[in-house]
């Protein structure tokens, strides 16, 4: 038995000229979440649909729980999906809406109240769908993804548009299907929305995977820095020299010196700047967001 949910290899996807989808190389692991994030129009949308059967793949092979992309009719059973928002009658209950779906989808009726439950959505089953918040309405969408029971979930933007409460929602939920063993790919246009519940990532810009592993890899690189300003610019380069010397490697980046140093080195620096009669205007130590070092990492300045 396969303990690969989801790999492709060389997937490519191009519309007339325009390629959307270049060489996609990654794997999911089963029983993990992977987080699928890039800018709008980077290409997520595109790679889902491959996956799902929905579009053919201009180049490249894939499979999905062991079967190839060629073939969706083997796998399709088996995953559950929400791509470009879920769709349902705004004049019935969610839990109408849920039994209609299983009803054409031939997946127990029996099974809805209990997954209006595993989303949170228990007590507002019969609340029409128009009254829904749009977290719930998420919420609604993932549990239609449900119904299959499927061993694979993927969900396109699930927490675009919620406020940070329905985001950490929506985060709660999908770590707590993968601590069920529910294998969940999840997109989003920003890592911050989905790095901490993501066990690995993939980053895709124009088409292109530029990052495809684990997040504690990401984490384990990020860095603290400290940003410094001098109120004479021309002593910034004295100051780099000064951190140099101490064992701190650092840059000029936008008229501020970016150290790569510990905050409490800061009022080291502080004290070695005023013995060379540099007068500091800033002094800010930050720990970058794991974009950011993402972005020190790969040199792309976005
Ligand atoms: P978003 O979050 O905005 O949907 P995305 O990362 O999902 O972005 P895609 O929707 O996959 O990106 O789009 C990737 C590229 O392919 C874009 O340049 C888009 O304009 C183009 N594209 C997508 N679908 C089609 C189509 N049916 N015909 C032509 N071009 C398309």
């Amino acid at each position: 038995m396969t303990t690969i949910a989801i790999s492709v290899k060389d997937l490519s996807k191009k519309y007339g000229d325009r390629t959307a989808v270049s060489h996609a190389n990654f794997e999911v692991p089963l029983g993990t979440v992977c987080g699928f994030v890039g800018p709008n129009g980077s290409g997520k949308t595109t790679t889902m649909r491959m996956l799902l059967g929905l579009i053919t793949p201009t180049g490249g092979t894939g499979t999905i729980l062991g079967e190839n992309i060629n073939h969706p009719e083997k796998y399709l059973n088996r995953v559950g999906a929400m791509i470009e928002g879920p769709a349902f009658y705004p004049a019935l209950s969610g839990a109408e809406n849920l039994r209609l779906l299983a009803t054409l989808g031939g997946y127990a009726k029996d099974q809805v109240q209990g997954l209006l439950d595993r989303v949170g959505l228990g007590d507002r089953a019969n609340s029409k769908y128009k009254t829904y918040s749009l977290g719930m309405k998420q919420r609604l969408g993932i549990a239609a993804a449900l119904l299959p029971n499927p061993q694979l979930l993927m969900l396109d933007e699930p927490t675009n548009g919620l406020d940070p409460a329905g985001i950490q929602e929506i985060r709660e939920l999908l770590r707590s299907l993968a601590s069920e063993g529910t294998t969940v790919f999840v997109s989003s246009h920003l890592l911050s929305e989905i790095e901490m519940i993501s066990d690995s990532l993939v980053m895709l810009r124009q088409g292109k995977v530029i990052f495809a592993g684990k997040t504690k890899d990401l984490l384990l690189r990020q860095q603290p820095i400290i940003i410094a300003k001098c109120s004479n610019s021309n002593d910034m380069v004295k100051l780099l020299e000064i951190a140099k010397s101490a064992g701190h490697e650092g840059s000029i980046i936008e008229g501020a010196a970016h150290i790569l140093a510990p905050a409490d080195w800061a009022p080291a620096l502080n004290t070695l700047a005023f013995e060379s009669g540099i007068t500091l205007s800033q002094l800010s130590p930050v720990l970058p967001s794991l974009e950011e070092t993402f972005f020190e990492m790969t040199g792309d300045d976005q």
